[in-house]
């Protein structure tokens, strides 16, 4: 027997809709290239939205067809969120980090047929622009409104094709199954990969990331993406955000520490998303100029390893609450979370603090569990390690242009590529990247481990642990150190004591494998890279 419910697909216009009727006076804030901040409301966005959805028609862009992005996070992006989906065409949103080549690579594989720009990110396209295809149309966002001078051939001015854009043709009908947006994972290892995201999976990760014990954005919530809108979709919040009428507030290309703060303060943000580095950097600023942060309730570490020595920092230093968070493009990506006190405790007690420093439960609505090298599911109970596999409505089945991969095996669960133990509780720890562990004499060295308890040192500002190949031990730790203050380093024997608390001595790094540098060597979305550390030891 059927239920007999209405049918109501799961589109990104209703969220628009939403938006445009219920939040039409919510602001959304957003920091223009020379540092000014912009402010429109939902309301008036959504007017531009359909301006831009009748100026894509006239330039051709028709259901199924790839938009791309190449863009900071601000209002003009937010406005092709919504009026590319609600054509029917596809939001490839573009890393601006990425070297020329994998930039034609990808705009190549995505088969992009316009490109929308920020004026200051043109040089960055230039470099790449001779391997571009040649029938691509450019258009570039400018807050001047000069953009068709900026060195783009043919390119079109946004505010200008927008002002004599005409009425948008009568609503696309939408299935939501139908692909809304398009991610390319970082592609740290061989070619980057493609997600392409489904309305019905967008919307369902929206509605989740409203959910409390995921990443709980709310109504009363000013939001602040720092993650940027080309990695996961900014994690998914400026849907989020706009489904429960959230303030948004877009911090465009000022991404420094001290940029951030100022920011937090004088907008009073309540949420705020990142990677670990960049609230490393927001601290170690708030440090050398106190400001008022008491608005955070939610500052939210994800995409990578969160340190517990940070979580402890923010929470002693400023009274602001970590929630840690895991996730990958594949995973749209909000996939395991956890809050400050979200098992009882008070958020500063260590034992939360703990807690605090692995992602957790997974979301509402995933399942996850872990698998070994034979496929077989391996037990819940905190200590067996093995790859963690998800499934779920807002997981990918396979990548764009791939008919088969080996990460979506006929089972239905997603091979991570991340080790991981689960408890009996069902909260996730995550050991390291596959790739990322150390094996020494058969065993597996967490280099995550290793890396957070070096934070935990007074003496060390940030730490990155990789593996080099060993005679004796197959391959061998080796600990980079950035220095708090450059001019009394901790000495490595300090270190190695230090991590001796901890571990077994076969797990530590010698003495000589202690390396004081003046900086960690960052991916393309911030993270530590590993990839490059690892061919610099080879390289000598
Ligand atoms: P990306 O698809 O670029 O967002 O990268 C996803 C990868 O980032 C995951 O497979 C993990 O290796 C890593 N990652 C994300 N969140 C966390 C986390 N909370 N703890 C540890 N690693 C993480």
């Amino acid at each position: 027997m059927h239920g007999r419910m209405m049918e109501q697909p799961l589109t990104l216009d209703a969220i628009l809709r939403r938006a445009r009727t219920v939040f039409g006076d919510r602001e959304v804030v957003s920091r223009r290239a020379d540092g000014a901040l912009h402010r429109t409301t939902y309301g008036q966005l959504a007017a531009r939205v359909d301006r831009l959805m009748g100026a894509l028609q006239a330039l051709g862009v028709r259901p199924g067809d790839r938009v791309a992005t190449f863009a900071w996070n601000g209002h003009r992006h937010l406005e092709l969120y919504f009026a590319v989906p609600c054509l029917g065409a596809v939001l490839h949103t573009v890393n601006v980090r990425l070297a020329p080549e994998q930039i034609a690579y990808i705009v190549q594989h995505a088969g992009d047929a316009v490109l929308c720009v920020d004026r200051a990110l043109v040089p960055a396209l230039l470099a790449a622009a001779p391997r571009l295809p040649a029938g691509l149309r450019y258009v570039v966002l400018d807050d001047d409104g000069r953009g068709a001078d900026a060195g783009l051939p043919g390119a079109l001015d946004y505010e200008a094709w927008l002002a004599q854009a005409p009425p948008p043709a009568a609503a696309v009908p939408l299935d939501e199954h139908q692909a809304a947006g398009l991610c390319y994972t970082s592609g740290t290892t061989g070619e980057p990969k493609g997600v392409l995201y489904s309305h019905r999976s967008t919307v369902l990760h929206a509605f989740g990331c409203g959910m409390v014990d995921s990443l709980g954005v709310a109504q009363r919530d000013t939001v602040l993406p720092v993650v940027p809108m080309f990695h996961v979709n900014a994690w998914g919040l400026p849907y989020a955000a706009a489904l429960v009428g959230a303030r948004l507030v877009l911090p465009g290309a000022h991404l420094g520490g001290d940029a951030l703060a100022g920011l937090i303060e004088a907008e009073r943000v309540t949420f705020a998303a990142g990677v670990p580095t960049v609230w490393n950097l927001v601290l170690q600023s708030l440090r050398r100029h106190p400001r008022d942060v008491s608005s955070l309730r939610r500052l939210v570490f994800g995409g990578a390893p969160t340190p517990r020595a940070l979580v402890e920092q923010w929470q002693h230093e400023f009274g602001v609450p970590v929630t840690h968070a895991w996730g990958m493009t594949e995973t749209s990506p909000v996939g395991a979370c956890t809050h400050a006190g979200s098992t009882g405790l008070a958020p500063d007690d260590p034992a939360d603090i703990t807690l605090r420093g692995r992602p957790g439960r997974p979301v509402p609505g995933l399942e996850a569990r872990i698998v070994g090298d034979d496929g077989r599911e391996l037990p819940w109970d905190g200590q067996t390690a093995g790859e963690l596999c998800v499934r779920g409505p807002w997981v990918a089945s396979g990548y764009f242009g791939h008919a088969t991969h080996e990460a979506f095996p006929a089972d239905g669960w997603f091979r991570t590529g991340d080790v991981a133990t689960i408890d009996p509780g069902g909260a996730i720890a995550i050991t390291d990247r596959k790739k990322d562990l150390i094996k020494s004499r058969g065993e597996w060295i967490s280099s995550t481990a290793l890396e957070n308890a070096a934070l935990l040192h007074p003496g060390v500002l940030e730490a990155a642990v990789v593996a080099r190949p060993d005679p004796l031990r197959d391959e061998a730790p080796v600990l980079f150190v950035v220095p708090r203050d450059a001019a009394a380093p901790p000495p490595p024997a300090d270190l190695v004591a230090h991590l001796a608390a901890s571990f077994p001595r076969w797990q530590l790094p010698r003495r000589e494998d202690v390396r004081l540098v003046d900086a960690i060597p960052k991916t393309s979305v911030g993270k530590i890279d590993k990839k490059l550390l690892r061919r610099r030891l080879r390289d000598g």
